[in-house]
């Protein structure tokens, strides 16, 4: 098989890319205790919560699902909580721990652990348009994912005839109405709202509100329009679906908040808030990255280039093999990028791979 061919092949190419690894999984991060870092959910062991590492080489045959980052969570695998039954000894492959090891208390298992997301809970579906959004506070409802069409409390039955807005550019596509995905950073759920009700109505209301909330949108489908009453505070509005609404949040906001928190007397309950409940609105937890496939120094993109303008007629098939690796490295690390913005890789992004390869 020649470079052309290969380049040719672009459903191979995906199942490839797929299949690629972004890094290598080699340390279980269980001693690490809870981080915040990718979960994956096998639901082949009662639900368990496992790192990266315990995803690829533990439960290997098992019926695992993506979770993205959860905070403050332990590697459950070869825990307690692990009822695998292994062949051999160990209970974690990676940890080669003989005996079960304690299972954190603090880990926390909300619905996403069966699979199951958005406050209509259902299965993560590939080939759905819906955008879905992780709620950045997470405290209501353990970081959970939301369809937009949810987040505008638009009911099952008329999910489908929404108008869907197409960009050309991000490929993504918004129903009328909702927030431009690049016009936010963040996005608060309404169920953590309504738990912090008290806290969002000061925050709504503080004169530093508009340098931290793009905009509210209500669960009966319609952003909220801001008003601005004569002491120039927002009016906080109360719309139907009992006035519950969702928060997205400005580039800026975790500076902001720490601007905000600064100016706050210590036993201010807000102050305490931002202090102690939800810290990471100020600064969150740094993600977990396991160790990336070892670097690879040949100049691939050239060396492929040189291959195209010769009419892939240079080096034989070990040559030939010899290359496609290092652009299988290039091509892991290319990868890598959409890994850690938890980007799904789709064959469009491959084949921009490839035509970078091939300028
Ligand atoms: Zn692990
Ligand atoms: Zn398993
Ligand atoms: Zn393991
Ligand atoms: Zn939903
Ligand atoms: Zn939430």
């Amino acid at each position: 098989m020649n470079v052309q061919e290969y380049i040719d092949n672009q459903a191979a190419l995906e199942e490839e890319a797929r299949a690629a690894m972004p890094w290598e999984p080699k340390k279980c991060t269980y001693e690490m205790g809870s981080i915040r870092q990718q979960i994956f959910a096998c639901r082949t062991h009662e639900n368990i919560g496992i790192c990266y590492s315990c995803s690829v080489m533990c439960h290997t045959k098992c019926d695992i699902v993506e979770l993205f980052t959860k905070r403050n969570f332990t590697c459950d695998c070869g825990t307690e909580r692990d009822k695998m039954i292994k062949e051999h000894n160990c209970k974690c492959d990676v940890r080669k721990n003989v005996e079960n090891d304690i299972a954190s208390l603090s880990n926390k298992y909300g619905q996403n652990f069966k699979g199951l997301f958005c406050s209509c809970s259902t299965e993560y579906d590939p080939d759905s348009k819906a955008v879905m959004l992780q709620c950045v506070l997470g405290i209501e409802c353990d970081e959970d994912w939301y369809h937009d069409s949810c987040i505008m409390g638009i009911d099952d039955s008329k999910k489908d005839a929404q108008v869907r807005i197409d960009d050309p550019v991000s490929g993504e596509s918004t129903i009328e109405g909702f927030p431009h995905l690049d016009s936010f950073d963040a996005f608060i759920c309404w169920k953590c709202i309504s738990k912090y009700d008290y806290y969002f109505k000061r925050i709504l209301s503080h004169h530093a509100s508009d340098k931290i909330i793009q905009c509210k949108l209500g669960r009966d489908s319609e952003i909220i329009p801001d008003k601005i009453n004569e002491n120039g505070k927002r009016v906080i509005e109360e719309g139907q679906n009992n006035g519950e609404y969702s928060v997205f949040l400005k580039s800026d906001y975790s500076k902001e908040f720490k601007t905000l928190k600064a100016k706050l007397e210590k036993d201010d309950k807000l102050f305490i808030f931002l202090d102690k409940i939800a810290p990471f609105l100020i600064e969150d937890d740094p993600i977990y990255e396991p160790a990336a496939e070892p670097e690879d120094d040949t100049d691939i993109i050239q060396l492929v280039s040189k291959i195209l303008q010769n009419g892939a007629s240079v080096g034989g098939v070990v040559d030939t093999m010899v290359t496609f690796n290092s652009m299988k490295t290039k091509l892991n690390e290319y990868l890598k990028s959409f890994a850690e913005n938890n980007r799904v890789v789709k064959e469009e992004d491959v084949k921009n791979f490839f035509r970078s390869v091939e300028e």
